[in-house]
């Protein structure tokens, strides 16, 4: 494939700059006043019950994976005290908020839906939709008991440790105040919803919600996918081509009279070939298969050999290729290898604006849907239909060039000097990143001596494995930062991470001891080891601007330390924590 690479680079720098502006994250702001229900649960009417005050062995704040796959791991250890604390009305986090039409995990479901083989379950295509999923969590929390003792519909607005008690003070908005031995978080990282800051956005009068909300009452329909039958007669409008968007806009395209997609930079879409699992085929995989399929995947996306791809998906095709172009440059030095990332970017960003074209008849709108950064500057989107969709009449692509929209008012929106007229107007502007950990999680965490967490992330995240931070007794922190940082598929961070504590607490626990803590020392090398290594998720100025570079903003210091990995990859990693937890001597934990 003849690409004039030059000429490329200056298209790709052309479209960069005209979306970088002063605001950065700032342009976004929060659902406040007349959006302030968008935080709300719309699913379920919280059920009155008493107050609690009293005590568990271990609280977990958050329903989604996290607390799903923490619990179960701590069950299966023999702690069976274990609450599990969260804001939504059922388990499932994302897959509780998220129930928009055509919502699907986007890594197959083999490697994405945890314990599949604990609970028994068949995932019913290699990419399941949103409803199986947040049946799955609800089947994980069935079968390990994690209902007995949660508090649903409950956020949590305080929490502080009790250094005379040696216990965490939880208190919420539903007036608990209990208390419990050890805590553990995973509040997720994209959780809050957040909005275009577009002058005029509060005085829209027609109908509006953030997709993570979808009103079905308005638009008829389900998030099994049933016609949204109610927009037959309605002119609607979506803000936002994203993950989101790119999985929603074929059900509306489909339905909706009049359909105008907001652009302002399009996602890159690649092949999805979804299909349904073969029973049969399924009932051949050997016991212990699930783990064999997650190390197989987080190998191949990070760049290493096996002899066998079992996902074969779209993340292992990039980081193959990656890797198939390094053996034929022949060049293992890090220029050879950026070279060969360089190179292979380029074939397959050129593939995938030639899909464009293929695929969608109106060579104007083609040319505009045709993402010009690199495949990883933005969460790539694999889907067989977002791009077909630009095909229906009644669909029309508003390409912003990279501006967006310039102005709400009472009845639609203006791009440029046009003025679109709209019933309904749908935000898939996505959910905060990089604010604040307590403004993302609504409560602030208190330590020994009175420390909050945010004061001592002020200037970063700092923690050992990603896990443990000194100052907080007993508190164990469940995500991808400071760890493995498996961004392909963030619940292989959350499984592992449960074992890690369930092995913990079990030891704790065994040994009669009242508190578990990380030394300073142990901290620091942790944080001095990843900043050495240097991996750190996003922060590449040469791309296009999004969540992933903070905007095109350079980071602070304090983002970058809290966005570090393991400095030699996931599979490491999890080779290391998986040895670090078995020897049992918990090395830079004080058991006291
Ligand atoms: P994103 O943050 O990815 O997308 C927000 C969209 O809003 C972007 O297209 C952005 O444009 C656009 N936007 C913002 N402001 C304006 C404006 N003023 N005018 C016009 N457009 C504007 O949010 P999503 O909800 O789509 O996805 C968030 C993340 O959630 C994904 O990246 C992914 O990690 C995850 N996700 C995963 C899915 C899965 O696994 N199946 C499915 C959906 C989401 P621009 O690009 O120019 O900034």
């Amino acid at each position: 494939m003849e690409i004039d690479k030059d000429a490329l680079r200056a298209k790709y720098l052309e479209e960069r700059n005209k979306r970088l502006r002063a605001d950065g994250n700032e342009q976004y702001v929060e659902p406040v006043g007349k959006f302030a229900h968008y935080l709300e649960d719309p699913y379920v009417e919280p059920a009155p019950r008493e107050p609690l005050t009293d005590e568990v062995t271990i609280a977990f704040i958050g329903g989604g994976f996290a607390g799903l796959v923490t619990g179960a791991r701590l069950k299966e250890a023999g702690i069976d005290d274990v609450r599990l604390i969260e804001k939504g009305g059922d388990f499932g986090g994302t897959w509780y908020w998220n129930r928009y039409p055509g919502a699907q995990c986007d890594t197959a479901s083999f490697v994405y839906m945890p314990l599949l083989e604990e609970t028994g379950h068949m995932p019913s295509e290699k990419y399941a939709h949103a409803p199986e999923i947040l049946e799955h969590c609800q089947r994980i929390a069935n079968h390990y008991g994690l209902y007995d003792n949660a508090l649903l519909s409950t956020e949590v607005t305080d929490l502080r440790w009790d250094d005379e008690l040696f216990r965490w003070i939880i208190t919420t908005n539903r007036g608990d105040e209990m208390r419990a031995k050890y805590v553990a978080m995973g509040t997720g990282p994209l959780h809050r919803p957040k909005l275009p800051g577009i002058p005029g956005i509060e005085s829209y009068e027609g109908h509006s919600f953030h997709t993570s909300r979808w009103d079905y009452e308005y638009t008829g329909g389900n998030p099994a996918g049933a016609p949204l039958d109610k927009l037959a007669d309605k002119r609607v409008g979506i803000i936002g081509t994203g993950a989101t968007s790119v999985q929603c806009v074929p059900h509306l395209a489909k339905t909706a009279g009049e359909l105008f997609v907001f652009q302002r930079t399009p996602s890159s879409i690649d092949t999805r070939n979804n299909h349904d699992i073969d029973p049969d085929w399924f009932a051949t995989l050997e016991p212990g298969w699930q783990q064999r399929w997650l190390n197989n995947f987080t190998l191949l996306q990070t760049g290493g050999f096996a002899e066998e791809d079992l996902v074969m998906d779209g993340w292992t095709d990039i980081s193959q290729r990656i890797r198939d172009k390094v053996v034929e440059l022949g060049d293992v030095s890090p220029d050879g290898m950026l070279q060969a990332y360089h190179d292979s970017d380029d074939e397959k960003m050129t593939e995938i604006r030639q899909r464009v074209d293929q695929i969608v008849d109106d060579e104007i709108t083609a040319e505009k849907l045709k993402p010009w950064y690199r495949q990883l500057c933005k969460r790539p989107c694999f889907h067989d239909a977002y791009l077909q969709a630009f095909n229906e009449p009644g669909t029309t692509l508003v390409d912003t060039d990279g501006k967006g929209v310039r102005q709400i008012d009472a009845t639609g929106v203006w791009v440029g000097d046009t003025h679109y007229e709209l019933d309904l107007l749908i935000y898939a502007s996505g959910f905060e990143v990089g604010t604040p950990y307590e403004r993302r999680s609504g409560f602030d965490t208190v330590g020994r001596d009175g420390q909050k967490l945010s004061d001592k992330w002020a200037d970063g995240m700092v923690s050992l494995h990603g896990t443990h931070v000194h100052g907080f007794p007993n508190m164990f922190i469940v995500g991808p930062s400071q760890a493995a940082n498996l961004i392909s598929n963030v619940p292989h961070n959350l499984v592992e991470r449960g074992r890690t504590i369930a092995a913990i607490l079990r030891h704790a626990e065994s040994s009669g001891v009242e508190q578990v803590e990380t030394s300073l020392e142990a901290e620091r090398a942790w944080v001095e080891l990843l900043e050495a290594g240097g991996r750190s998720f996003g922060g590449d100025q040469t791309c296009t601007p999004g969540y992933y570079n903070n905007e095109g903003i350079d980071v602070e210091d304090g983002s970058r330390i809290s966005a570090l990995g393991y400095p030699d990859g996931p599979v490491a990693y999890f080779n290391y924590i998986a040895d670090w937890r078995s020897t049992g001597d918990f090395a830079g934990l004080d058991f006291r």
